[in-house]
């Protein structure tokens, strides 16, 4: 073990303390009975379906699979409403409002800051270097011991980049508090998940979904992998039912079925390099940042008017030209065949205009 954590620092005192809700669901865990405990309606549901009983509220079988699949422990697994739900619960349980503070290391994802945002929380900001691979050193010597969590999102999302491991190393073992790595788009990467590095470092959480390579998005479930204590906070804290059951009995349909994962994600990787190749041909596009993710982040020439054309023509790119180191970027997400086509057919008539 490289790194040990004592949770009765890094933990809110009021969530040390915290006497959780016991659900029904928590008291008797048996599958047949006469259920008058938990004041459902017996009758069944309006409109058809069987929506009537209130769900597992630890999603017990799901986890059991999940565990199978990433070689960790069940003890290990948080599912939540998307991994949204689990970072905001992150700041719930150790971020102290008007008190501690979080690192962020922009461009990424939004949400760490609207969270923080959100929940009083202050956020110190480490910019990516330019080839948006982590600013190691400053981020190390900014650590402080308010620094409560870290968050990297590897591969990152706008940039597509996945983070160096020996830095991600370097910063868990100075981390004064927990290191995040939101591994959202990580079916899509050709390197390693660090899921391995939990045997090592107690103060790692990793992230990832199945919004993305699972096809999954709508039925918001997210994942966060952490050490046992750790992800009984998760469960202490968050809502009793906070995954429905519908979710639970997709999402373990869809662990038996990796294999078709695996497939659509070769399919998004094949037109991903169609697309990368096809972009670069265009006179607009100055560069394609190499990405492991399933979208491309690429610099071209008056990426605000190339927007609105793109809208007026009903396809949707994400316009990043605003964002730190983003300057003159758009985001483009891999579809189908057909609407990568579209998209290029749609770039190429103007390059004729
Ligand atoms: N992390 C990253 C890096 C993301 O890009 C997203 C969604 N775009 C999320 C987390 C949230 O995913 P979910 O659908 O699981 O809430």
């Amino acid at each position: 073990m490289k790194k040990k954590i004592n949770l009765t620092e890094l933990v809110r005192e009021h969530i040390l303390n915290l006497k959780p809700y016991s659900s029904a669901r928590d008291e008797y865990e048996g599958k047949v009975g006469i259920f008058l405990d938990a004041n459902e309606n017996p009758l069944g549901s309006v409109g058809g379906g069987h929506f009537n009983r209130y769900p597992d509220p630890l999603q017990r079988e799901v986890k059991e699979k999940l565990a199978s699949i990433k070689k960790v422990d069940p003890a290990q697994i948080f599912l939540g409403n998307g991994s949204d739900e689990a970072i905001d619960l992150l700041f719930r349980i150790f971020c102290e409002p008007r008190k501690d503070h979080v690192m962020l290391l922009p461009p990424t994802y939004g949400m760490y800051k609207v969270s923080a945002d959100i929940n009083l929380v202050s956020t110190v900001e480490i910019p990516l270097r330019d080839d948006f691979q982590l600013d190691t050193e400053e981020i190390v010597s900014s650590i402080m011991p308010g620094t409560k969590i870290i968050f990297i999102c590897s591969p990152n999302n706008p940039t597509g980049n996945l983070m160096r491991k020996q830095s991600l190393e370097l910063i868990l073992q100075q981390a004064s508090g927990l290191v995040v790595v939101d591994e959202a788009y990580i079916d899509f990467a050709e390197g390693e998940s660090v899921l391995p590095l939990l045997k090592e470092y107690e103060n790692l959480v990793v992230l990832q979904t199945f919004s993305k390579a699972w096809g999954l998005a709508n039925l918001r479930l997210g994942m966060a992998f952490a050490h046992p204590d750790i992800i009984k906070l998760f469960n202490k804290v968050k809502p009793p039912y906070n995954v429905n059951g519908k979710t639970q009995e997709l999402a373990l349909g869809a662990l038996g079925k990796e294999d078709q994962k695996k497939e659509m994600v070769q399919t998004i990787l094949t037109q991903r390099e169609v697309m990368e190749k096809e972009l670069l041909e265009l006179p607009m596009v100055e560069k394609t940042f190499p990405t492991h993710a399933n979208f491309i982040l690429v610099k071209v020439d008056k990426p605000n008017e190339l927007y609105n054309i793109l809208i007026d023509q009903q396809i949707i790119v994400r316009n990043r030209s605003r964002v730190t180191l983003c300057e003159g970027c758009l985001r483009i997400t891999i579809g189908t065949e057909e609407e990568n086509q579209s998209l290029i057919k749609a770039l190429k008539a103007l390059q004729t205009a």
